[in-house]
């Protein structure tokens, strides 16, 4: 070490222990004393000498320290000035003089006297190292009064001021440092460049330090003046709402009380307590509050908890559906098999969920798959709620927009639910088939999740962002047609089938049902309005043409105003209508079933179809003209039926000979086949026959008879193979007045599901292939 030392002798001297305090040589420094021991001490140092060894105490706590409590290296110090304090403590005054180690304590009580070994620092000027740490203490020392800013002008004077090394040190720590143990660090480094080492390294921590501190400092002065803002601008708008009179408080604690009384879900309830928090702290006046209120208040609308019990007595049950509908056996049988099932499951375990596949009613409009829904709510004692899925092209229309969309709202399904008010509603889903047919994929994949007893339980809403339990609801969707629901949708669902009705059974649908809703329905007395069979017939099948009743109704309709306005006007109480009354109220006949006998003619067949909206007649022309081998089809046709037209043709290019028809026919004409009144689309091979039949017709010039109609499809051989929607046909045929029918063999046992008399009127007959059929149906030329 550069620093030389005088091997010193050991003094014995009075010792005073100080409590959070220390004193460095050349420094001068007054404090209170009061402990009997130190003043003891002190009075004794005042008797030889004045001088006195002051060292600190480890822990400022301790009253009666022992040696062990004492730091080992102290100050001897003069004392100056001593003054008498009111009680039994004094003031001194005192000035360092010299560091020194702690030796022995050669006595306690009543005062301590201490042999120690005074230090004294050589001079060092000339050492180049402690030069050097002069400097370098200089340095650090200014940076750090330039991070700390606590350092006052006349320290930063009296620091430049000091030229001795071994005085450095200690006027620096003294002056700035703050805390004890970092001042007794450098009291205790005897050597003065180990001293300016240590001291070097506390200030550049401290500095650090003040480097940090300026920065918490600077955010949180930041933060207080933004809280301070904020807080003065909240009040102020609180002051306007206030002197406006519109405070939303009284609104959230309106719906935190709903909250409190509604059975919600846990999740629900953590999201509305969530947001209720986040209202409250919302400056008033903010758009988002009425956002955040419609949120919750769509949760607490929801029917939390809400049942309707079900009433599953089997008889009562029967009755409702009957009361309402006629027939519909099939639907009603499966019904009550549902209540059935459920009864016991319910007598058995005694509770009453049960997930039973989704039951889909599939048939042409207006054949009541709607109503007798509604009628199954009404006899299961649940809510109805209904929702079409015609042209839902969207998967938010399901499960509706996220809320950070603006204005978005839940999905149809959880608007569905709130309007039921209960957990368990009926919920019917019309027209299933119309939105897979527009728009594949999402929606259809999002009704699916609706639809599956294993997820639910937990649906989801991208609006409520909360599972909700659709598990309980009974879902039952319609279709006009299986064919275009998608596949798992179609695997999820049981098919019901709805089919049209006949004649016979609409008259019985008008006579029980229909006729008495629309005379209740325009207020007129029950009975006023008597409609015979023989009208209602003719009502039936000459201004109707379909296989619902739903023009039915509506022409009913039309006979009930029609006859109240008679009522009124001719002053009676009850009008029969006839036959007569029915071509005065109605105008003439709209469709005639006895058809005049059509003449028979070249290239013109009946053929039947079964399309979404039932049975139709459908005629099927076919020309011929010179050219050169080309088929063309024209009307709505899809590919199958393109298809089986080619098919015909070839069966006939290979049968030409048959037919007397050159073998190269087909080289230097061209064929056009037709199918007229298209509105809707026809599609399915069934009209085989009757293309082939236009075919052979137009190139044989062969005249066709008109009041023949047939179904089937064809083989390239000629085969004729079966059809479906028999009876949709048939009675299509029925109200087209076609006296004679033409069915595929194998369709033969289907007859039995035809009432009687419609069956009665046609002769039937049944063919095998195709050469049946042209026998039946072509005359000669
Ligand atoms: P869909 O849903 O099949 O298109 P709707 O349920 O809308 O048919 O029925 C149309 C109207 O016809 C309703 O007023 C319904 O009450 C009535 N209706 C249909 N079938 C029957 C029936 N079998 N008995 C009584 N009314 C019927």
């Amino acid at each position: 070490m550069a620093t030389k030392r005088k091997s010193a002798k050991a003094v014995r001297i009075p010792l005073m222990a100080l409590r959070g305090l220390m004193i460095f040589p050349h420094m001068v420094l007054h404090f209170d004393v009061g402990r009997p021991r130190s003043i003891a001490a002190l009075e004794a140092a005042m008797l030889e000498n004045q001088r006195i060894f002051l060292v600190a105490q480890h822990d400022a706590e301790v009253e009666e320290p022992g040696v062990e409590d004492i730091c080992r290296v102290g100050t001897i110090a003069t004392i100056k000035q001593v003054l008498n304090l009111p009680g039994d403590s004094l003031r001194v005054l005192v000035e360092g003089q010299q560091r020194a180690v702690f030796k022995s304590a050669v006595q306690e009580d009543p005062y301590w006297i201490a042999d120690v070994l005074p230090i004294r620092d050589e001079a060092a000027e000339d050492d180049p190292t402690v030069q050097a740490l002069m400097r370098t203490t200089h340095d650090f020392f200014d940076e750090y009064a330039k991070a700390s800013m606590r350092v006052s002008p006349e320290t930063l004077r009296s620091v430049k001021e000091v030229d001795a090394p071994d005085q450095l040190a200690d006027v620096i720590a003294a002056n700035v440092l703050t805390r004890l143990e970092d001042r007794q660090a450098i009291l205790e480094e005897v050597s003065v460049a180990a001293r300016l080492e240590t001291l070097c390294g506390i200030l550049v921590r401290e500095t650090e330090l003040a480097g940090i501190e300026k920065q918490v400092q600077g955010r949180i002065r930041k933060q207080l003046e933004k809280n301070q803002k904020d807080y003065y601008l909240r009040e102020q708008i609180r002051a306007i709402q206030e002197e406006l009179g519109d405070d939303n408080s009284s609104q959230n604690d309106e719906l935190r009380e709903r909250m409190r009384k509604t059975p919600l879900s846990d999740e629900a309830r953590e999201k509305v307590e969530r947001e209720l928090d986040r209202l409250s702290r919302m400056a008033p006046g903010t758009p988002e509050i009425s956002v955040s209120q419609t949120y919750i208040e769509w949760i607490l609308d929801l029917p939390w908890g809400a049942y309707t019990t079900d009433n599953l007595d089997l008889k009562r049950a029967r009755r409702i559906l009957d009361e309402e509908h006629y027939g519909m056996q099939q639907v009603k049988d499966r019904v009550i098999e549902y209540l059935a099932v459920r009864r016991m499951k319910q007598m058995n375990t005694q509770e009453g969920s049960l997930k039973g596949p989704i039951l889909c009613f599939v048939g042409p409009p207006g054949v009541g798959k709607t109503s007798i829904v509604k009628c199954i709510a009404k006899a299961v004692g649940r809510k109805f709620v209904q929702m079409s899925l015609g042209g839902v092209r969207d998967e938010a229309e399901i499960r509706g927009h996220r809320r950070t969309y603006i204005g978005a709202i839940p999905g149809r399904i959880i608007a569905g639910m709130k309007q039921s008010g209960t957990m368990n509603p009926v919920f019917l889903f019309d027209e299933i088939d119309k939105m897979s047919n527009d728009f594949r994929g999402d929606p259809a994949s999002a009704m699916l999740e609706v639809l599956d007893g294993e997820q639910n339980g937990a649906f989801r809403d991208h609006y409520l962002e909360l599972p909700f339990d659709l598990s309980q609801v009974m879902f039952i969707t319609t279709a006009n047609s299986v064919e275009t629901i998608p596949g798992p949708l179609l695997d999820r669902m049981e098919i019901i089938e709805v089919p049209s009705y006949t004649e016979e059974e609409k008259l019985q649908i008008a006579k029980k049902h229909l006729l008495h809703r629309q005379v209740t329905e325009h207020g007129l007395t029950k009975g006023s309005v008597r409609i015979g069979d023989a009208a209602m017939k003719m009502i039936i099948e000459g201004y109707t043409r379909e296989a619902g009743v739903r023009t039915l109704t509506r022409t009913i309709a039309r006979v009930v105003r029609k006859a109240a306005v008679d009522m009124l006007e001719n002053d009676l109480e009850q009008v029969t209508v006839s036959r007569e009354k029915v071509q005065k109220y109605l105008g003439a006949q709209r469709y005639l079933r006895d058809l005049p006998e059509k003449k028979p003619c070249v290239g013109v067949v009946n053929g039947l179809a079964y399309t979404t909206v039932g049975g139709e007649t459908l005629q099927v022309e076919c020309t011929v003209m010179t050219g050169s081998g080309n088929l063309s089809l024209t009307g709505q046709l899809g590919d199958v039926m393109k298809e089986s037209a080619r098919a015909a043709l070839s069966w006939v290019r290979a049968h030409a000979a048959e037919y007397e028809l050159q073998p190269d026919f087909h080289k230097n004409i061209d064929i056009h086949i037709h199918v007229p009144e298209g509105a809707v689309p026809k599609d399915g091979p069934s009209a085989g026959v009757t293309m082939a039949t236009a075919l052979v017709s137009a190139l044989t010039e062969r005249p066709v008879r008109q009041d023949v109609a047939m179904t089937g499809e064809i083989t390239l051989r000629g085969r004729v193979l079966p059809i479906g929607g028999v009876k949709e046909k048939m009675l299509a045929a029925y109200r087209a007045g076609i006296k004679t029918l033409l069915l595929p063999m194998e369709n033969k046992k289907d007859l039995e599901e035809i009432p009687e008399r419609v069956r009665n009127t046609f002769s039937v007959h049944f063919m095998e292939n195709i050469e049946d059929v042209l026998k039946i149906a072509l005359l000669s030329k």
